[in-house]
């Protein structure tokens, strides 16, 4: 026997009757973001491996064990080159904006939706194919950029009606104030080796900062114990810092400081934040971004600063009310019998989407009986009915599928006009 064929695990289809509700979430970010002044960008989903292993880090779970990567077939001449589905955005967006020279002596604000691949254990909310909305703004260093991410992304929280998110906030400074709170933080982890894992002593060396991201529990205590950032902040990084949050006090905003948030990747300099969700267990993290000013540099363009963040849209529908969806239902659903009836059928339905109208046609025949039964499934409010009498008078009938009443008739003049008021809410 052939075996069956199933999507792959972590991998889900959106079906007919959920894809409404991202339809209404992707509104709700383009409108929120086109308040703003974000434009939209779209990069391809495959590229160069060594473009994430260079802007995410080497030492990184997505570049060690989780990207989805081949290499591509190659010539007589030349082997193919390695690439990768993309685990993220920024590094594209980065890429990008360099490649096509975007990011030197200007301002970009863009944003990027779609999915993204990491070979994670799938459980819920943790996909392998997942989506993300990123948004991105490049060669703005001031912190009022910083406060104009994080009040728009509250901004979408209350247009979708989700409560009860925290924000969690710090900053990393500068790279050399990095600098030296790792060296800290090697010489803290150094003498507490037996409490390490495997995965954070091999981060001891590579970058320290990981470990105090580390999910697992064994690590808890050690890391709580560790020294603390903010001790080590450079002046500037200190200023910036405080002016965001002075900003976010006046917006009204609240905040947690949580000195142990850096984030798992490597880019990362002064602001880090993350909105969290305590509804979705250890899967909390909603929007995750922070400020990467060595990256464009590290990519090989002009040194750009550059903040942004991504949110897991998988983990936004989660958090949604119920009720948020597009409606999307015909308004009108065409029920036509006999063969003269069905043409006369379609050329109505035609001329009432030129007006505008939402008009499902049943297809495929069937009685009077079984075409009202699919009319009310569609969810229209109104029947068109049309048999052979009324094909020949060039007239329809209409049926009130809401309410009881009876069938009127209507002339194709009067259509239009009587449908309109009909609809009326
Ligand atoms: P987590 O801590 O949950 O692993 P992360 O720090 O790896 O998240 P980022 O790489 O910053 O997440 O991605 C930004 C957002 O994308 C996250 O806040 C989360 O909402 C979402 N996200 C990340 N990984 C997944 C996944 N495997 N499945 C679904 N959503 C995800
Ligand atoms: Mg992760």
């Amino acid at each position: 026997m052939t075996q069956k064929i199933q999507a792959i695990r972590g991998m889900n289809d959106v079906l007919p009757d959920e894809s409404a509700r991202w339809q209404y979430l992707e509104q709700a970010v383009r409108d929120v973001l086109d308040q703003y002044g974000y434009q939209e960008m779209r990069m391809p989903l495959v590229e160069q491996s060594a473009l994430f292993c260079r802007s995410i880090g080497e030492v990184t779970d997505i570049v060690e064990k989780e990207m989805y990567s081949w290499q591509d077939r190659g010539t007589d001449k030349k082997a193919g080159d390695l690439l990768s589905l993309r685990p993220e955005g920024t590094a594209s967006c980065a890429r990008a904006v360099i490649e096509h020279g975007l990011a030197f002596n200007q301002q970009q604000r863009v944003w990027y939706q779609g999915p993204m691949f990491r070979r994670e254990r799938p459980q819920k909310g943790r996909y392998r194919q997942f989506h993300q909305v990123g948004v991105e703004v490049f060669g703005i260093d001031g912190p009022d950029v910083d406060a104009e991410l994080i009040l728009l992304s509250a901004r979408l929280w209350k247009r979708l009606g989700i409560e009860g998110l925290r924000l969690e906030l710090n900053s990393l400074g500068t790279a050399e104030s990095r600098a030296a709170y790792r060296q800290q933080l090697v010489d803290y982890f150094s003498q507490h080796l037996e409490q390490l894992d495997e995965d954070s002593k091999r981060r001891l060396q590579s970058n320290p900062l990981r470990i105090l991201d580390s999910k697992n529990p064994a690590l808890a205590d050690v890391i709580a114990a560790a020294p603390s950032l903010p001790d080590s902040l450079d002046d500037t990084s200190k200023e910036h810092f405080a002016s965001l949050c002075a900003t976010l006090d006046d917006a009204g905003i609240e905040y947690e400081l949580n000195p142990r948030l850096v984030r798992g990747l490597d880019y990362y300099s002064r602001t880090v934040f993350e909105w969290k969700t305590d509804q979705l267990g250890a899967q909390d993290a909603v929007c995750s971004g922070g400020r990467y000013d060595g990256l464009v540099e590290q990519l090989g363009g002009r040194a750009t600063s550059a903040i942004g963040f991504a949110m897991g849209m998988e983990r936004l529908l989660a958090l949604m009310p119920e009720d948020r969806e597009r409606q999307q239902a015909p308004q009108i659903y065409l029920v036509a019998a006999g063969e003269s009836a069905q043409q006369y059928g379609v050329i109505t339905a035609e001329r009432l989407r030129d007006e505008g109208f939402r008009v499902q046609a049943n297809a495929g025949g069937g009685s009077f009986k079984a075409q009202f039964k699919r009319a009310d499934k569609s969810g229209a409010a109104i029947a068109l009915v049309i048999g052979h009498q009324e094909a020949e008078n060039q007239t329809v009938m209409i049926k009130d599928l809401r309410q009881h009443s009876d069938q009127i008739e209507c002339s194709q003049a009067d259509l239009v006009e009587t449908l309109l008021q009909r609809l009326q809410p």
